[in-house]
């Protein structure tokens, strides 16, 4: 089946690497005009002009309220509606419970749970009068057991999947639907420090770090095999399509069966890991 998200336009937060790339591609394959946000100026235009008029690239820090701002109304002035926002762009934060700096704290806050409380805060004027919208927020696993990220980071996805339940059950009312993925053990970069740190890798170095760490992620996950960015595209696509209209502040895991237990303890398998 393809084109189902004919007619449709999405932003997607850190669409320049990992999952929100592979999801900018199934957008636009599935028919979706899509504005790709981040901070990779050269790889996002380079994506936007390999995909043709059904992409475009904003800068985005999403640290910052009036680049997300910004980014929504770019996106509306591009392709005349936001039909799905997907706040899918983080990264690594740093601090546990007797070490973090109140800097850490900003920041992990700011990067994963301020961006899209804010993306929320401003796209749902904008879906409210349109009488429809999708929003998709990228939380984790990590936000639900264990100890699979860092200190920070897991307490800001947590936030996420409460951010998520209680803004669908507010904005339902007005066709909007608020939900988020958990995504498991998913082979990206923010295993190596995050986009933007492994950016400088050459890449046959960089081909040889993410098959180790494919193999390394399957050791964890009962289906035997590492996550992949398409297998959390595909989850958003179902979210932001028609198909998944009726569902509403639900958090769906994608992990391959990895929070049920079963395997290896990712915790051993890839510790110190962000997930
Ligand atoms: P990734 O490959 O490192 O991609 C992260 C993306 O976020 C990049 O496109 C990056 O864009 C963007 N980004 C980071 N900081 C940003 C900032 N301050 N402003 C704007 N964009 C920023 O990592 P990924 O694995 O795809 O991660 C995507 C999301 O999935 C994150 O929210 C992550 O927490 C979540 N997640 C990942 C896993 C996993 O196993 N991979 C598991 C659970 C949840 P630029 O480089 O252009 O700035």
């Amino acid at each position: 089946m393809t084109g189902r998200l004919s007619g449709k336009t999405a932003l997607i937060t850190g669409g320049t690497s990992g999952i929100g790339e592979a999801t900018v591609e199934l957008f636009v394959a599935e028919g979706c005009k899509v504005m790709i946000a981040g901070r990779n100026a050269e790889k996002g235009e380079a994506m936007a002009a390999r995909l043709g008029e059904s992409a475009r690239f904003v800068t985005c820090d999403i640290t910052q309220e009036a680049q997300i701002k910004a980014a929504i109304e770019a996106t509306v002035e591009a392709f005349g509606r936001l039909d799905c926002l997907f706040s899918n762009a983080g990264g690594p934060t740093r601090g546990g419970p007797d070490t973090m700096e109140a800097e850490d704290y900003r920041y992990a806050m700011d990067l994963l749970l301020g961006s899209v409380l804010f993306g929320i805060r401003h796209a749902a004027p904008i879906m409210k009068a349109q009488g429809r919208g999708a929003i998709i927020n990228n939380s984790s696993v990590a936000a639900l057991r264990g100890h699979m990220g860092g200190y920070l980071y897991s307490i800001a996805k947590a936030g996420v999947k409460r951010a998520t339940e209680l803004a669908g059950m507010e904005l339902g009312q007005y066709g909007i639907t608020v939900n988020c993925i958990s995504p498991g053990a998913i082979a990206t970069p923010i295993f190596f420090g995050g986009s933007k740190a492994s950016a400088g890798l050459d890449p046959a170095h960089a081909d040889a770090k993410m098959a180790k760490l494919t193999r390394n992620l399957a050791k964890a996950t009962p289906l035997h095999r590492s996550g992949l960015p398409h297998d959390i595209a595909t989850a958003a696509l179902f979210l932001a399509s028609d198909e998944g209209a009726y569902i509403n502040s639900h958090d769906l895991v994608v992990d391959g069966g990895m929070i049920a237990g079963g395997r290896t303890s990712f915790e051993t398998t890839a510790a110190g890991a962000n997930v």
